[in-house]
């Protein structure tokens, strides 16, 4: 049978149609695929078992003529996702053995439309890093090599490095991440995946294990800008259940992907360009710039003046939020508990053992920015900041329809570079952050390799609830960039 984990979603989906494959082959060609790659440590759990069951009734839907819009589509699902009876860990010590008794919305939504459900994937614990190096349950490997130094495992970004590394892999035709501060975008730029982080609001975050309330939105990771969107479809909608999402109406994402950019303007914001950007980034910016005009988009420079404050800002905000949210790990109610003398005790020695190193660092920020004497100087302080940034933005788009940025300042690095400096890996996060702050859509495409052969990918962000035009320009990116290469692992190659 030709190679089921090459389809894409939209091909996968045409192909079960026309009864070329069964539901049940497409997912056990990726249950392989999943097995062969284990050493990638994408998943922490697999299921194969539900998502067989998953896929036998799907194909009863297809005999029957009432298959549902991912009918059989295998995808894997970021840990921090709630999974009624199987186990849910957000990566965390703390959360080991925790077996949630019901569905978060949004994984809800899709196997209501018909996914299978391979497994949990990996991520940094609490979605808290950028290279998932900060899991309980180890390391997640990049299945793309340095060409120069092709002995050495990369990051495969982070928070949500499982979901990315598996999509790159071809272990899942789509994976499911959350974007606090660019935990969608800038793995997707490191894998060469197609992510996407849609508005604030958009997507429900009941049952999604909570790292920064004001922060945490779900969204899409897949290899095509069109399977972002058929993802999205699915995923997106108000939930009476999380006060935050919107009732914003949920457009057909799939039907802004044609047509080209006549009459459209895409700002460069002139902030981006940092010290101490590679040139090969620079230069794939530029080349970004010439495929949007190729289309017949205008070009514009624009300024947001606050961009320089935007990660200090999330540095003080993201962890104030977590270290509220993460306080009801307290060994009573959830997951792991290690006995003490007393209850003061028993809190501590759980709450010590349990969190893992950058974890109890950010609760200890926040818990600082938080206190009655240091509240206004940093915590309020931060929010102001946050309003400014967000002004930058709407001042932007009054000139603008969409803006158009690297997503990352670097491409994969190895699995421990930057482990002993916080701060140099916070500043992965420098462009994806301020979007986070705004509360914008924002997509990374892959946009080509680098000189060592490692992906690169350009940032497209939007207005508010306007998806529609990331999508577009998402896809313009990719029809132009024609990013055809694969990584050196591959789940398949691997059997073969
Ligand atoms: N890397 C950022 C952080 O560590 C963003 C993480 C995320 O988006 N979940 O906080």
């Amino acid at each position: 049978m030709t190679d089921l984990t090459n389809l894409t979603i939209a091909s996968a989906l045409n192909g079960l149609k026309n009864k070329e494959f069964s539901a049940t082959e497409l997912t056990n060609a990726h249950i392989t695929a999943m097995e062969n790659a284990r050493d990638l440590n994408a998943f922490i759990v697999e299921t194969p078992e539900i998502a067989l069951k998953q896929a036998e009734v799907a194909d009863v839907r297809y005999a029957n003529g009432t298959a549902l819009p991912l009918d059989g589509v295998p995808i894997g699902m970021k840990d921090l996702f709630c999974t009624k009876d199987t186990q849910t860990t957000a990566a965390s010590h703390i959360l080991e053995g925790f077996v949630p008794q019901y569905e978060s919305t949004v994984s809800g939504k899709l196997w209501d439309a018909g996914c299978t459900m391979l497994g949990k994937l990996n991520l940094d614990e609490f979605a808290m890093g950028s290279a998932n190096t900060t899991s309980h349950f180890g390391n997640v490997i990049n299945p793309w090599k340095d060409q120069t130094n092709p002995n050495i495992d990369l990051v495969p970004g982070g928070s949500s490095g499982g979901s990315s590394a598996a999509v790159a892999a071809r272990l899942c035709l789509g994976a499911t991440g959350t974007d606090t501060g660019g935990s969608i975008r800038q793995p997707a730029a490191f894998t060469g995946t197609c992510g996407i982080k849609p508005t604030y609001g958009r997507c429900s975050r009941w049952g999604i294990v909570a790292f920064a309330s004001s922060l945490d939105q779900a969204g899409a990771f897949a290899r095509t800008v069109e399977d972002c969107a058929l993802m999205l479809n699915t995923m997106c909608g108000h939930d009476a259940k999380d006060s935050t999402s919107s009732k914003q109406e949920v457009p057909d994402f799939t039907k802004a992907l044609e047509g080209d950019l006549k009459g459209k303007k895409i700002g460069i914001p002139k902030e981006y360009r940092v010290d101490g950007m590679p040139e090969e980034i620079e230069k794939m910016w530029q080349q970004g710039m010439d495929w949007l005009k190729d289309q017949g988009a205008e070009i514009v420079d624009v300024s947001l003046p606050h961009t320089k404050y935007a990660l200090p800002t999330y540095y003080i905000i993201a962890p104030a939020e977590c270290s509220s949210n993460l306080a009801r790990y307290d060994g009573i109610r959830y997951g792991q508990r290690v006995e003490g003398e007393d209850l003061t005790d028993l809190y501590e020695l759980t709450r010590a053992q349990g969190f893992g190193e950058e974890v109890q660092r950010r609760i200890m920020i926040g818990t600082y920015v938080l206190s009655a004497g240091y509240y206004d100087a940093y915590y309020i302080k931060a929010q102001k900041v946050r309003r400014l940034i967000t002004q930058d933005f709407e001042n932007a788009f009054e000139q603008v329809d969409a803006l158009l940025t690297p997503t990352a300042p670097s491409s994969a690095f190895a699995i421990g570079e930057n482990d002993d400096d916080p701060i140099k890996m916070y500043l992965n996060d420098v462009f994806t952050v301020p979007t986070s702050l705004a509360g914008l859509p924002g997509m990374s495409v892959p946009a080509g390799l680098d000189s060592k052969g490692l992906p690169l990918g350009l940032q497209v962000i939007g207005k508010a609830w306007d998806e529609e035009t990331v999508l577009n320009v998402a896809r313009n990116i990719e029809r132009a960039a024609n990013f055809t290469a694969k990584p050196q692992i591959l789940g398949v190659s691997k059997a073969a």
